[in-house]
């Protein structure tokens, strides 16, 4: 496990924890998730070559002599649950770049053209102040309800967290 002080920025997600990765994401977090079917052993040094901590809820991933440092192996079941544990293992920061990536594909988000505008239906597009948009998927992002839910989540987590370091 890395040491408490070093506040890892990539993550690397296997199949198992993908709802969790949509979440890093959310955060600001560079987040892979790896396509089925890779082994154990080539999805560690795909971690490790990327400089990406491996999350995973497989605990055979432990066995290999480069896992300390590199990989970090939840027990969580439930996405609340696996925030808790993750914010007890690995300093964390629910809020550290919210909305800077795609959820999908974790490509950075950029300012969406005006041209994009039309996009958004009518009755959200008065209230979208900011529009982001991810040129991999072809993705609008707005200030909407969904976004807002998703912003309140991660103040929440990061209250907890905070309340946690204290
Ligand atoms: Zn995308």
């Amino acid at each position: 496990m890395p040491p408490a002080d070093k506040a890892p920025k990539t993550f690397l997600c296997d199949e198992m924890l993908k709802g969790l990765a949509r979440w890093l994401r959310a955060a600001g977090y560079d987040t892979m998730t790896c396509n089925t079917g890779l082994s154990d052993r080539a999805l560690l040094e795909l971690a490790i070559r990327e400089q990406r901590l491996l999350l995973t809820r497989d605990r055979k991933l432990l066995e290999f002599r480069h896992a300390p440092g590199n990989v970090i192996c939840l027990r969580c079941n439930a996405l609340d649950d696996c925030v808790d544990e993750l914010s007890t293992l690995l300093k964390f920061d629910w809020l550290y770049r919210p909305f800077s990536r795609c959820l999908l594909c974790n490509t950075e988000l950029i300012a969406a053209a005006e041209n994009l505008y039309s996009r958004i239906p009518a009755s959200s597009r008065e209230n979208a102040q900011e529009v982001l948009y991810c040129p991999s998927c072809d993705k609008l992002y707005w200030h909407g309800s969904h976004v807002r839910r998703m912003k309140r989540m991660l103040s929440v987590w990061a209250q907890r967290q905070g309340l946690r370091e204290d």
